[in-house]
């Protein structure tokens, strides 16, 4: 419960990657969502749809596999 672990967004206009591996532009409304502490960002807010229902068939997949499994 320590402001640490909370990651700073980019500052609006940076150049970020989303889940999916793609390139895009950060803006306020982008979507995203904190996950094992960082924040993921979202190509499209139907992206971050299937990130909350089920992270494993979401865009997000290629992500989490590369954190902890090879
Ligand atoms: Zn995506």
């Amino acid at each position: 419960m320590t402001d640490k672990q909370l990651r700073q967004l980019p500052e609006v206009g940076n150049q970020i990657y989303s889940a999916c591996g793609g390139q895009m532009t950060f803006e306020p409304d982008t979507p995203r969502a904190f996950f094992r502490e960082e924040w993921v960002f979202f190509c499209s807010p139907s992206c971050k749809d299937d990130f909350d229902r089920d992270p494993a068939i979401s865009c997000l997949r290629p992500h989490t596999i590369d954190r902890n499994e090879i």
